[in-house]
């Protein structure tokens, strides 16, 4: 029954946050590419014009600002009902572990809450352009948003009236909630994410079932609001399992909890509200603990067209335990962190790390398209639309290692390549031609 409802991962302001990967950089740097970072889900911004990493808050230090006030509510919920939700599921992503270790380092600081904010003065607040213009971007050290208020709002849309001023005129009948970085700034020479903001939809959850007002549980809502607060943070969407999330809109719920938090699909929010391994491997390679990087293996290797030289960008990568293939399997999409500018997806970047994986247990790994639905505000980066034109594949032999923080090569004892049945084509990432498919394309296709 939820099947077209929406999570977005950027509002109004996603041309400009989304043309930040493009707009940087003429050089493609890719034969000195080696990426340190331990990405799985991936983040939604890279400083593609210097470090190729991803670009996210200091130190793990992120700042909100949260509506006051009894007017300030969410749907049904009072305000402070929906203040301690948000604080409720910040917390939830902290406190991830995986086999029992704490791999997430965050540290929350609640700044001065905003006082009510609804559509008549959310201006103030919230920094959109909204889908009938077009808004600038700003120069350097400002890479993308205008508001630079030093707040980063999450915003209580009451009635969905701040939802359609930022997506358009009926958006809310089918937007939970979007979210995501607003402001980067350069800081001693990296790139970091300074402002987000966010607007969670309580429309939804408003006592009113209608066509054009559909209702959820507070507790499926919960799976929308976590899924935006990791977008709020810099992470990006994720694929895993998708056969797991058709299924279950077929009414086969058998494997509900094989769906992440961060697929674009909002499926089942009650399931969706504990995050799946692969939720857990992404935020933690975003804001690793260091016992993370020290008890988990992961795989690392690269991804080449059938000229086997060609790095291919965009393919989602999946490890996967061969004893709970659905439970403990994780992605990560070749080329996401890369430099230089391009035609969508042809950046020369194949590179991949899959991060997580428990020493002394044996996984597959596999690499396929991701659905072509994704784009807009539901695409996964690199790429949009997705990476087409090879066809999916399960590596030969499996994969383990003895001993945590140990790196396992995919590909033969040989190499490290995997090579797709992709048709080499003609390349052209490092021109000059920023071309922008999802420039406008906030709006998400399911
Ligand atoms: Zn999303």
């Amino acid at each position: 029954m939820f099947n077209g409802l929406r999570l977005s991962k950027v509002p109004g302001v996603c041309p400009v946050i989304r043309q930040l990967k493009r707009i940087f950089g003429i050089l493609v740097f890719f034969s000195t590419f080696s990426p340190v970072g331990l990405y799985a889900g991936g983040p939604i911004l890279v400083d593609t014009d210097g470090s190729g990493q991803a670009i996210l808050w200091k130190n793990g230090v992120i700042h909100y600002n949260l509506e006051s006030g009894t007017a300030a509510k969410l749907g049904k919920l009072s305000n402070e009902e929906a203040v301690a939700l948000v604080r409720e599921l910040f917390d939830d992503w902290k406190n991830i572990t995986i086999n029992g270790v704490s791999t997430v380092s965050l540290t929350f600081v609640e700044g001065a809450s905003l006082g009510s904010v609804d559509a008549s003065n959310m201006n103030q607040h919230f920094t959109y352009c909204p889908p009938d213009k077009t808004c600038p971007g700003e120069s350097a050290p400002f890479n993308s948003g205008s508001a630079r208020t030093g707040e980063s709002p999450i915003l209580f849309d009451d009635d969905g009236s701040m939802t359609d001023a930022v997506q358009g005129v009926g958006a809310s009948q089918s937007i939970l909630g979007f979210a995501g970085p607003r402001v980067v700034e350069s800081i001693g020479g990296t790139m970091y994410i300074t402002e987000g903001q966010a607007i969670l939809n309580g429309k939804f959850i408003d006592n009113v079932t209608s066509s054009s007002n559909p209702e959820v549980t507070v507790e499926q809502f919960k799976g929308a609001i976590i899924h935006e607060l990791f977008h709020f943070m810099g992470g990006d969407h994720t694929q895993v399992n998708l056969s797991s999330a058709a299924k279950y809109l077929r009414g086969d719920k058998s494997e509900k909890d094989a769906i992440p938090t961060m697929l674009p699909l909002f499926v089942d929010g009650e399931a969706q509200l504990t995050p799946h391994f692969d939720d857990k491997v992404s935020i933690s390679s975003l804001y690793p603990s260091a016992a993370f990087s020290s008890s988990f293996c992961r795989v690392e290797g690269t991804v080449f067209e059938s000229d086997s030289t060609t790095q291919l960008q965009g393919v989602n990568v999946i490890a996967s335990r061969d004893d709970d293939p659905l439970g403990e399997d994780t992605s990560s999409v070749s080329g996401v962190l890369y430099t230089g500018k391009g035609e969508n997806c042809k950046a020369h970047a194949g590179r991949y790390i899959l991060s997580g994986l428990t020493p002394g247990k044996t996984y597959s790994v596999k690499y396929e398209k991701i659905s072509s639905g994704f784009t807009g505000g539901s695409s996964i980066e690199p790429c949009d639309p997705p990476q087409s034109g090879f066809e999916a594949k399960t590596l030969p032999g499996t994969f383990s290692c003895s001993a945590g923080g140990s790196v396992i090569t995919a590909g033969t004892s040989a190499s490290s390549e995997i090579v797709t049945t992709k048709t080499t084509t003609t390349t052209t990432g490092g021109d000059n031609q920023a071309v922008s498919s999802s420039a406008g394309g906030c709006s998400l296709l399911l």
